[in-house]
């Protein structure tokens, strides 16, 4: 019987040696205690790339997605291709979506929504909450 794997305790995956680049700006590799799959945006926290075939993915849609990752499982649940959509406005209502969808922003719920094309500034600006659009009242938001 083979002993359980350190990261059963621990929850946390680490990559065995160097980790693969993808395409949409995630890094894959193999985890070294349980060696599943995984995956990472950060470089830093890694989850499991369950059934997603990353690398397959990216290089049939290419382009950038929308993932969500369960904090507590460590793993993916959901990927979203954006390569569609025509700006950030559209994007930005995606993850809107997303959120209502999963019940990301419910208490406890433990998921996160990831931009692999997010910018290192996006992604930190991301973290933080957001404050409300500010929004105008009336019809005179386009200037003439
Ligand atoms: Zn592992």
């Amino acid at each position: 019987m083979k002993a359980l794997a350190q990261c059963w305790f621990t929850r946390q995956h680490l990559p065995d040696g160097r980790p693969h680049r993808e395409e949409d700006g995630s890094h894959t590799s193999y985890c070294r205690h349980c060696e599943r799959e995984i995956v990472t945006w950060d470089r830093s926290r890694w989850f499991l790339a369950g059934g997603f075939n990353v690398t397959h993915l990216a290089e049939t849609v290419g382009g950038r997605f929308l993932f969500v990752v369960d904090v507590l499982e460590e793993a993916m649940i959901a990927r979203y291709p954006v390569q569609h959509l025509p700006d950030e406005v559209a994007v930005d209502a995606l993850k809107a979506d997303i959120r209502a969808k999963h019940g990301l922003d419910q208490p406890g719920s433990g998921l996160e929504l990831h931009d692999s094309g997010a910018t290192p500034a996006a992604r930190r600006k991301a973290t933080r909450p957001r404050r409300a659009p500010n929004l105008r009242s009336g019809p005179s938001q386009v200037s003439a």
